[in-house]
């Protein structure tokens, strides 16, 4: 089993979920130190080598326990982080009050509470970070004249100035790093949209059509669905592009690509795979579905009559239909089937749907 499974569990993020990725190892390790230093310090006074009050040691065993449940159902579970992250960070705080009531012959055991605050703002958020802050400076003032040996007033407020500090670093740093990060993720899903677009049409690329095809059929596979393929080529439409200009074709590449989207369902791809040809996925859909489906956009791209200038043009398709007869078969043939019933249709006159069964 490889380390990171044992300490994290098997986790899959996706793409843009880096930063609860981050947090989920980051509470994880953070978990596993915490619990293994107080387990340290345990073991030292129980051999002797330290002397720690029987309310720490208690107090501190408790916390090994709790950290240990956390990590439990920290493990692979991601989205108990908000629960757990503020009960451990909470246990923390409580740790370390008890820590500055009991082992007065730690001189040093104030720095704690400043230590554990950027985790808070790292792991619950800027809110709780702001709020233990508060919390940790009114306790050090308020519970300081109670023990044995008091620190100094410069002393407390040295250490009152050094949580104010870090606090407010982390409350900057990590208000900013997360709205940097989802700026970054934003602009990646922009890019990667961009890239696997046609930017005519606004239908996917050859390249990302083929890429969705082929999942989809894997998909198909997996919980063995029919699923169907079209290939619509427009008619003589290099004489669109002679008559009226090639702004004209643009328009009426537009229009078809919008005709295609509306009339298909939200489950099916399409894509311009050329100059004028399209190709659509679908799937769930067997081989008299398809062909419905195609009949009615044939019918929507003739009724389609878009405006060119003064002119209302008449536009058509020839529309191939396949579909997976067999689920070992491969994108390329039911594509490459497709297209020989699209030039079927092309031969036998244009403006219609035809199938291979
Ligand atoms: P057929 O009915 O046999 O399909 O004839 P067709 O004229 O539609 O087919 P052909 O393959 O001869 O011509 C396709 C034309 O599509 C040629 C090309 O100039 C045009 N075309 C390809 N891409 C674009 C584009 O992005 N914009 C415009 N306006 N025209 C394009
Ligand atoms: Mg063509
Ligand atoms: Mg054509």
């Amino acid at each position: 089993m490889r380390f990171d499974h044992l300490l994290f569990g098997r986790t899959e993020f996706p793409d843009g979920a880096e930063y609860r990725q981050f947090q989920h190892r980051f509470a994880c390790v953070l978990v596993v130190f915490s619990t293994s230093v107080t387990a340290l310090f345990i073991i030292a006074a129980l051999t002797g080598s330290a002397h720690l009050h029987p309310h720490y040691l208690w107090s501190g065993a408790a916390y090994c326990v709790l950290n240990a449940v956390a990590l439990a159902l920290l493990r692979a579970k991601p989205e108990r982080l908000p629960v757990i992250a503020t009960i451990c960070m909470t246990a923390s705080f409580l740790l370390e009050a008890v820590a500055f009531f009991s082992n007065a012959e730690d001189e040093m055991r104030i720095v704690w509470f400043a230590l554990s605050i950027p985790a808070v703002y790292l792991l619950v958020g800027t809110w709780y970070g702001l709020f233990l802050t508060g919390v940790s400076i009114i306790f050090i003032f308020a519970a300081n004249p109670l023990l044995p040996t008091p620190y100094s007033a410069n002393a407390i407020i040295t250490m009152a100035v050094a949580i104010g500090y870090i606090s407010a670093f982390f409350f900057a740093f990590s208000s900013k790093s997360i709205s940097f990060h989802h700026a970054m993720v934003l602009a990646n899903q922009k890019l990667a949209d961009q890239a696997a677009k046609d930017p005519l049409t606004g239908l996917y690329n050859a390249r990302a059509y083929y890429a969705l095809c082929e999942s989809a059929l894997k998909q198909a596979q997996r919980s063995q669905a029919p699923f169907a393929m079209m290939f619509v080529d427009l008619d003589h439409f290099k004489r669109i592009n002679d008559t009226y200009g090639h702004e004209a074709g643009d328009t009426v590449l537009r229009t078809v690509a919008n005709a295609l989207r509306m009339g298909v369902r939200q489950s099916d791809f399409i894509g311009r795979i050329g100059g004028e040809e399209f190709s659509a996925l679908l799937p769930d859909t067997d081989i008299e579905g398809a062909v419905a489906l195609a009949e009615k956009l044939r019918q929507d791209i003739e009724n389609l009559m878009p405006d060119i200038g003064e002119k209302r043009l008449a536009i058509t398709a020839s529309i191939g239909v396949a579909a997976a007869k067999a689920h070992s078969e491969s994108i390329a043939k039911i594509q490459s089937q497709a297209d020989q019933a699209m030039y079927v249709a092309k031969r036998e006159g244009r403006n219609r749907v035809t199938c291979i069964a």
